[in-house]
């Protein structure tokens, strides 16, 4: 408890400074609403959409957050539950869910009636429900993070996981069983797996800057999210396999400050089953302005700043042999000796630089692991010396 405490002081800390600081020292938005006691209006606010309540196992302990400070009384576990459910509620998308037409916070308090929050065995993440309606959930993990996934954890973290398992018990409270338990039939019927998916998937690819983590790397929490909805999919018993395979690559390198860099990505159905709902994702290198996508299909949404975020798209379907491409052109800022990454040495251990991928299980192959994540390293050189002019004469 002690050290929690702590951990939460020195975050306030860090963002009380953060407002004047340089850019890279920045505070992620979510991990702004992480660091810090919710108001009292805003606990009243979760409340009246989506009651919660905390059993005996979790209540108790000191207070971290107080009414006598502006927020409410609460300890530990009751403050990550409502900072979690706050960030449930802000979280937004810049192309629809595929489940539902509402907002994901809009969506999760029409399907339940209610949390409980309660001190369930390690590795029950929750179920649902008791009673109907009510969602039980229970993250040990929850106290001692102070971010939305945590480097030190192999870049999985307790509020991230908690957010997960909101999603996936609600799914269930709306009705939706495991046909072939513990999976789904498939994963776009978006039952409680498939939710789950595509919960991962458009918090990679369309939450805008909301997820930028500038203090770690900007694609941190968006690669770990990707990485996790490419977990999830695979919980489709009856789901085909389809192995996507991309191709890309940079043009011209070396590039010139101030010049156009252009990614060309063709991302092909290998089979052996149809592909839906393909998406392809692209973190925006350091260095670059994004000035144009486009996609031979489907829809793109380019990042909510040009300099900073992901390239999302939604490409739709790809039949066995088809393939599609996507174009991204980027005006380069970067200096000459720079060189221009999607991905970063921090995060090529999670998933780095374009990727694709879809609802479809992957054969289980090294060659279908790997071969629809293409890392793009380009090197950028001085703008050529300008031809020498002929000097003018003074002006009298
Ligand atoms: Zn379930």
């Amino acid at each position: 408890m002690r050290a929690t405490l702590v951990g939460i002081l020195v975050a306030v800390g860090v963002l009380a400074g953060g407002a004047a600081a340089p850019a890279q020292t920045r505070v992620s938005p979510v991990d702004q609403i992480i660091a810090r006691c919710p108001t009292s209006a805003e606990v009243a606010g979760i409340q009246a959409r989506t009651p919660v309540t905390f059993d005996a196992t979790v209540l108790g302990g000191p207070l971290v957050c107080t009414a006598a400070a502006g927020s409410a009384d609460l300890n530990a576990v009751q403050m990550r539950t409502f900072q979690s459910l706050l960030v449930l509620n802000e979280l937004r998308f810049s192309q629809p869910l595929p489940w539902t037409p509402l907002t994901l916070g809009d969506w999760f308090a029409h399907a339940i009636r209610g949390v409980k929050v309660s001190n369930l065995p390690f590795g029950t993440g929750g179920f649902c429900c008791d009673p109907a309606g009510v969602i039980v959930v229970g993250n040990p993990g929850i106290l001692d993070i102070s971010r939305f996934v945590d480097p030190a954890r192999n870049w999985n973290g307790p509020v991230q996981a908690m957010l997960e398992t909101l999603v996936h018990e609600a799914r269930h409270a709306e009705g939706p069983v495991h046909q072939c338990p513990p999976d789904d039939n498939t994963i776009s019927e978006y039952g409680a797996w498939g939710v789950q998916y595509a919960f991962n998937a458009w918090v990679a690819l369309f939450s805008g800057s909301f997820m930028t983590s500038p203090d770690i790397h900007p694609a941190a929490y968006r690669n770990t999210a990707l990485a996790r909805a490419g977990v999830w999919r695979q919980h489709g018993c009856l789901s085909e396999f389809a192995d996507l395979e991309m191709r890309a690559t940079d043009s011209p390198d070396p590039v010139v400050t101030g010049g156009t860099l252009t990614h060309s990505a063709t991302v092909t159905n290998l089979g052996p089953g149809q592909a839906d709902g393909v998406l392809f994702y692209e973190d925006v290198p350091a260095g670059t302005r994004v000035t144009s996508v486009t996609a031979g299909q489907g829809v793109c949404t380019p990042p909510a700043e040009a300099n900073f975020g992901a390239v999302g798209c939604r490409l739709g379907s790809l039949a066995v042999g088809a393939s599609t491409r996507v174009t991204i052109k980027f005006k380069v800022t970067a200096r000459a000796g720079s060189v221009l990454r999607n991905a970063t040495p921090e995060t090529q251990g999670i998933l780095p630089g374009a990727v694709a991928i879809s609802e479809e299980r992957e054969p289980r192959t090294d060659r279908a692991r790997a071969n629809h994540i293409v890392a793009l390293e380009t090197t950028v050189k001085a703008k050529p010396k300008p031809k020498p002019k002929k000097k003018k004469k003074p002006r009298r």
